[in-house]
């Protein structure tokens, strides 16, 4: 007979796999002791780069239930963008998240949707509070202590049979929502794949990176002109970088997103630096509106695509329009 207090999580679960949510779990929201000496640890060492907000509401980030009076459960929710796709070779790349429309809009959106559904289910009034990288939540964290995923050596969550292309989201409910949860193993074993595949040597160890060294963070977060060193890490990355996804094996043998609401656009896959560098502020806005890639702007955008240029030109790979 079921239990009757996991079946509510049961039926969220439901809906939320019928919305196209990969995994969907709960967990209550208790400090996290050592998830924070991590996280602080790599505030002391420098290794968040320029990305100050990282430094703020440090009270919120260790103790959740201040960001939400009453809260009881955090509901962690990953959908996957994991789709196939061919660069070409010697072509400037975009990560795949941003090929698709921004997912702040898409996951907050598939949120509503979930948070509407458990509202029917509960049958009753809810406060509850949606969060996309809106909050200063240890996402990662809570989607381990939910259940739905482990963290892997390549500092990224990977799901059982999704991998780790994955958007992560909360719904944060004052009602306390039991769950069973699955006791995951450690996926990684001995692979080490994504340590020897980033070039740039961001991950230091096992599960702990200098994302003032990362790709991801030099094309996207950081706002300032590169230094010579910076302009030359990004290789060929316009905005982001997937190398350390592309080699894990759990991403080989993940399903591929069933996900409507993500259209690949074409026309960015392999677009050519001269093509960004000869771009208008109208151009730009046409080719990005609605990507990850418009939050950062023409300025930032031109000053990435003239480093991948140096680069392509240096390796014998230009491109052309
Ligand atoms: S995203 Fe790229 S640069 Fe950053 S850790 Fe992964 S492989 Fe290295
Ligand atoms: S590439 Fe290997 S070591 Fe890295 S996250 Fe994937 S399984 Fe773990």
């Amino acid at each position: 007979m079921a239990d009757p207090s996991t079946t509510l999580a049961r039926q969220i679960r439901k809906e939320a796999a019928r919305l196209g949510f990969a995994a969907v779990g709960f967990s209550s929201p208790v400090p996290q002791p050592v998830a924070m000496q991590h996280y602080t640890a790599m505030l002391r060492d420098g290794r968040h780069g320029e990305m100050g907000y990282m430094e703020k509401q440090m009270e919120e980030r260790a103790d959740p239930s201040l960001l939400f009076a009453g809260l009881h459960t955090i509901i962690s929710a990953a959908i996957s963008y994991n789709y196939p796709i061919n660069y070409g070779d010697g072509l400037p790349k975009i990560s795949k998240y941003a090929l698709i429309d921004d997912y702040h809009t898409v996951v907050r959106a598939k949120l509503e949707e979930l948070l509407a559904a458990i509202k029917i289910l509960v049958g009753e009034p809810l406060n509850a509070r949606i969060t996309v990288d809106s909050s200063p939540l240890l996402e990662k964290t809570w989607a381990e202590e939910a259940g739905i995923g482990k963290t892997g050596k390549n500092t990224l969550l990977k799901v059982p049979s999704a991998g780790s292309y994955l958007f992560l989201g909360e719904i944060l409910v004052e009602r306390e929502i039991v769950s069973t949860k699955l006791a995951l193993p450690n996926y990684c074993g001995s692979c080490s794949n994504c340590l020897e595949r980033c070039p740039t040597g961001a991950l230091l160890e096992p599960g702990k990176i200098d994302a003032s060294k990362c790709i991801s963070y030099l094309t996207v977060e950081l706002k300032r002109d590169f230094t010579a060193e910076e302009a030359a890490m990004i290789g060929e990355w316009l905005f982001g970088c997937d190398l350390c996804q592309e080699v894990c094996p759990y991403n080989c043998q993940a399903s591929i997103t069933k996900n409507e609401s993500f259209v690949v656009l074409q026309n960015l896959i392999g677009i050519t630096t001269e093509r960004i560098l000869n771009l208008t502020k109208s151009g730009f806005r046409e080719l990005f509106y609605g990507t990850p890639v418009f939050r950062i702007g023409l300025r930032r955008l031109k000053r990435n695509a003239r480093a991948v240029a140096d680069n392509l030109k240096k390796a014998g790979l230009a491109t052309t329009v």
